[in-house]
Formats: structure tokens, sequence, C-alpha cells
């Protein structure tokens, strides 16, 4: 008898359909050093919790251009990406935004003893604009197209990756790196503990004349004292990083993750120091990037954050 029911139940167990776990969603962010890592970091830890439950990874990337390709391709689910590197994208759609996230800001590193102390000084050194497919690499030249400089000036500039740029500096490789990052951040804390840096204000006329043809740029600042040596707030340019997501999140999911990230901001505010400042109506802020996701649309109406676009039904109550 006993051979029979193990066989029945072997047979049973065959016709089970076999229940596997949904992939996991697969954040595209930046180098390890930057932001972008441990705020994907911190948006997968709020997203497996209950009542979403959703499996997702973090993954290091080469940044925001590099993501939004990863995205295009199917590669990745959802990623951060600058605010400008979203508008000028020539990406196929369909990529929508889900939300804000932290504020960035380019940030120029030197060494102190470089003796570099302006934009305009930093002409004739040794540069580091990021590898190509960071935002860093996209936003340093389009400043850099608007300060003029000439064409073989430009050939010259070192692309290192985020993580590597910091010890190349106090090194004496480079004399100076940009970086689109939020703060603080341990690629520059890094710097600052590698070897005495200054951070260049970026200001003057030609950076007016930037900001106002590209008003998705804003004037920022870096706060005083987080670096190391670093004791006044230096004045540059910023924007917001975006969560993105890509074809594979659809409606439903996007309002799923939008909304477990909402209902838990205050615990998201706390799992890293540059999202602590996140505030829900810059979260939500229509003017920059890519188009609003519809699934994220729907959480910000029925929450009565955002208008019901023109044509559309009343939510249900
Ligand atoms: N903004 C950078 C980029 O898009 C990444 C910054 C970070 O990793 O925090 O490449």
């Amino acid at each position: 008898m006993r051979p029979l029911l193990c066989l029945l139940c072997l047979l049973l167990l065959m016709t089970i359909p076999s229940v596997r776990a949904a992939p996991p969603l697969l954040i595209g962010s930046g180098s390890l050093t930057g932001v972008y890592y441990p705020a994907g970091g911190a948006l997968c830890r709020l997203l497996a919790r209950a009542p979403a439950k959703l499996p997702c990874q973090v993954v290091a990337t080469g940044g925001s251009a590099e993501n939004l390709m990863a995205l295009s391709r199917g590669a990745l689910s959802l990623a951060l990406v600058q605010a400008d590197v979203q508008i000028t994208s020539t990406q196929l759609p369909p990529l929508y935004r889900l939300f804000n996230l932290h504020q960035e800001s380019l940030t120029l590193v030197t060494r102190l003893d470089s003796g570099i102390s302006s934009l305009a000084e930093l002409a004739n050194k040794r540069l580091d604009i990021g590898n190509p497919g960071s935002g860093d690499h996209s936003t340093m030249l389009a400043l850099i197209q608007a300060l003029d400089w000439p064409q073989e000036r430009i050939d010259q500039l070192s692309q290192r990756p985020g993580s590597e740029r910091a010890q190349a500096l106090c090194d004496g490789e480079i004399d100076a790196f940009a970086y689109v990052v939020g703060h603080p951040s341990s690629a520059i804390s890094e710097a600052a503990s590698l070897c005495p840096i200054r951070l260049l204000p970026i200001t003057g006329e030609a950076v007016e004349r930037w900001l106002q043809a590209h008003p998705y740029y804003q004037r920022t600042q870096i706060p005083a004292a987080l670096y190391a040596g670093v004791d006044t707030a230096i004045a540059t340019i910023g924007m917001p990083a975006g969560l993105i997501a890509g074809p594979q999140i659809d409606e439903a999911l996007a309002y799923r993750i939008t909304q477990q990230v909402f209902h838990r901001l205050p615990q998201l505010k706390r799992l890293h120091p540059a999202l602590s400042q996140l505030d829900q109506q810059q979260m939500i802020g229509e003017a920059s990037g890519l188009p609003l996701h519809p699934g994220a649309r729907r959480f910000f109406v029925e929450q009565g954050w955002l208008p019901p676009l023109p044509d559309t039904p009343p939510p249900r109550s």
C-alpha cells in the first residue's frame, strides 16, 4: 500500500503548477560611492516591506544616461535619473517618472593645493568629468559648452568612474572633478579624508545665461560643514533626481510602488542623510523630466495632491 501512496503523492505533486517567486524589481543606481546606490537600497528596503512586499535589488551602474538606456531595453525595471538627463534624453518611450527623489548639485571638487579657486581657473587644469553614461558627464559638458571652452581643451578632459575620482584627485592624477550628486555623498567625504579639498562655486555671467536658457536647472547651495575643510555654503546649480519606470512597470505596479513609498516617507527620510530633506510637494513636482506615470498620477490624484487630468472621471471613493 505504501509504495502506491507515495506514487500517488508524486503524481499529485507533478500536476500542481510550480509556484515561482516574482523576479525582483531591479533598480539602477550609480557608482558605489554616490548617493543613488544607497538611495536605491533604501527604496528596495521599503518596497520589500508589507503591504507591498515587492522583492527588489539595487544595481550599481555608470549613472543616469546609462540607466535610461538600460530601462529602454528592459534590463532594469526602475532607475534613478537626473532631471536634465531625463529632459535631454532621446530614448524611446515608454519611460515614465514615478516621482522626484533628492536634490542633486553640480559639485566641483579640487585639491586645496591645486591653487584653483574659481571656475575660470579650471580652464587649464586637469579636470575629470565622469564616465560617459553618467549624468556628471553630460551636465558638465553642457556647462563647458555654455562657458565656450575650445574643442581641443574639451578633448583633454578625463572620464573616470565615480568611485575612482577621489583617489585620483588626492594622488595628483587630476586637479579637479565634477560630480552631480546629493549631499552628503561618500565620494566627497572620501576625497576630504584623503587630502584637503575645496569646492568651487559655479557662478558668473555665463552661468546666469545658461540658467536662463535651461529652466530645469535651479540655483542651489551645497550646505556648509558637511565635509572636512568646507566651512561655508557653496553656490552652484542643481536639479532633482527622479525615479524612472521602464516598460515592465504597468499602471497597477506603478501605483503600488508609489503608494508604498509615500506611505512610508518618514522611514525613507531616515535611511540616508541626503534623503532627509525629501518633501512631498517637491517629489510630485510636475515641471521637470519625463511624463508622470499614469499609476503614480492615480495615487496623487486620489490623495488630493494633484488635480485630475481634464476629461478623466473622478477617482472612486
Ligand atoms: N547624478 C549621477 C549620475 O547621474 C549619480 C550620482 C549618484 O550616484 O548619487 O550619474
